[in-house]
């Protein structure tokens, strides 16, 4: 096996892990998880090989867009007229930036102007796309007046309005902000990075109403809805994804992007097209709740997830305790989600990282813990054998 003709290399290999973390989009373990199947074309024979019709069209057996498929789901569950999907959601903003902005100027709020995860600094990823930044409004307060005014500045070229969603974190107090649905009415496009790529604030995919620690998050189709001309988003953070960025709104606005020299360096493959496609349209079948991770873990109940550590620590002579897992990814700042782990006293986490399927675990007060909410049930039954190794060692 190719593992073992690499022997010394193996820990550095991206390989699957056990996320025992209780941050259910932890960024260094790859954000969402998916299933293999996501990764596989329905009727695919897994022993032999098959091509694909990502440029092909096979009603008129001529060439096709990669796009046609994807986007037309996303604009089903959005209400965009159009989308198109690039590899990350740094690329959507640069890409959507360079399309409709490259040397005019592009107005954003002084509170707006963030740096989102390792390197992600609007005001940066602005000059690289070609625009011109001009700040509005002061760090905690915005006004429409403010946008407004700059629009009709002598001197000023505002080609767009950005707003960006503070994903990480979130300012109290004095503040204000302007509403997306009266900057729209200031004439120029508006466009929304709402980072963490909720696609309806109402959650039709879920059996109750949207939980508590959604309450925050910008939503895609409401923003369409409000008036923004375009929204960017990230395929794996709430949308539970593989890695992508998804630009959607204005059909000429989309095809602005898909004609940009920039696209055809930011496209994505068909791999992540195809998981794409899955994750998609489990939203549409609104079967989300059991085909995607993200969305089985976030709302398995509380109790199955206590029933499931009471199971493991019975077996394996650790103990429950009661813990708080988090959507994670940068997104939900502040959000908590009631879990429960199996705790053991001292810090085994180097031990868990080292099983046969490594353990990513954390400790608290000098003892190890599993959260078994970011855990598959599939894998409690390798956590028991991890744990139980762990104490015949001792
Ligand atoms: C996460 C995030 C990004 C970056 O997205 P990637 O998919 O990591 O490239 C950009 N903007 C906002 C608001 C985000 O939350």
């Amino acid at each position: 096996m190719a593992l073992q003709l690499v022997h010394g290399i193996e820990l550095s290999l991206v390989q699957p892990v056990i996320n025992a973390t209780g941050v259910l989009l932890h960024t260094n373990l790859g954000r969402a998880p998916l299933a293999p199947r996501h990764f596989l074309l329905e009727g695919n024979d897994p022993s032999g090989f098959r091509s694909t019709t990502l440029e092909f069209e096979l009603a008129s057996g001529s060439r096709g867009s990669r796009h046609t498929g994807v986007a037309t789901l996303i604009s089903e569950l959005t209400g965009a007229e159009d989308a198109v999907v690039v590899n990350n959601n740094a690329a959507a903003v640069l890409l959507v930036l360079a399309a409709t902005s490259q040397e005019r100027d592009v107005a954003i709020s002084r509170g707006e102007s963030v740096e989102i995860g390792g390197g992600f600094r609007i005001p940066e990823v602005l000059e690289q796309s070609g625009a011109r930044l001009v700040d509005v409004g002061t760090t905690n307060r915005t006004r429409v007046s403010d946008y407004a005014n700059a629009i009709a500045k002598k001197g000023n070229d505002i080609a767009t309005i950005m707003r960006v969603h503070p994903s990480n974190f979130h300012i109290d107090g004095f503040t204000e902000q302007a509403p997306l649905g009266e900057l729209a009415g200031l004439g120029v496009p508006v466009i929304s990075d709402i980072g963490s790529g909720l696609i309806d604030a109402n959650c039709p995919w879920l059996p109750g109403a949207p939980p508590q620690w959604l309450s925050q998050e910008p939503a895609a189709r409401q923003a369409l809805e409000e008036g923004a001309a375009l929204v960017t988003f990230s395929g794996d953070k709430l949308l539970g994804g593989p890695q992508c960025g998804i630009i959607a709104g204005r059909a000429d606005l989309v095809a602005a992007c898909k004609r940009h020299p920039l696209m055809r360096a930011l496209r994505p493959g068909s791999h992540v097209l195809i998981a794409l496609q899955h994750v998609l349209l489990s939203f549409a079948a609104r079967t989300a709740v059991h085909d995607i991770p993200f969305w089985s873990m976030a709302t398995a109940p509380l109790n199955d997830i206590r029933q499931r550590a009471e199971r493991l620590a019975h077996d394996t002579g650790a103990q429950v305790v009661s813990s708080t897992a988090v959507p994670g990814a940068g997104s939900t700042p502040g959000a908590e989600i009631e879990s429960f782990a199996v705790s053991l006293r001292g810090d085994h986490t180097a031990q868990l990282r080292r099983h046969r399927v490594p353990v990513v675990a954390r400790t608290e007060n000098s003892a190890t813990l599993l959260d078994l909410r970011s855990v598959s049930p599939a894998d409690d039954a390798e956590l028991g054998v991890a744990l139980r190794q762990l104490s015949e060692k001792s």
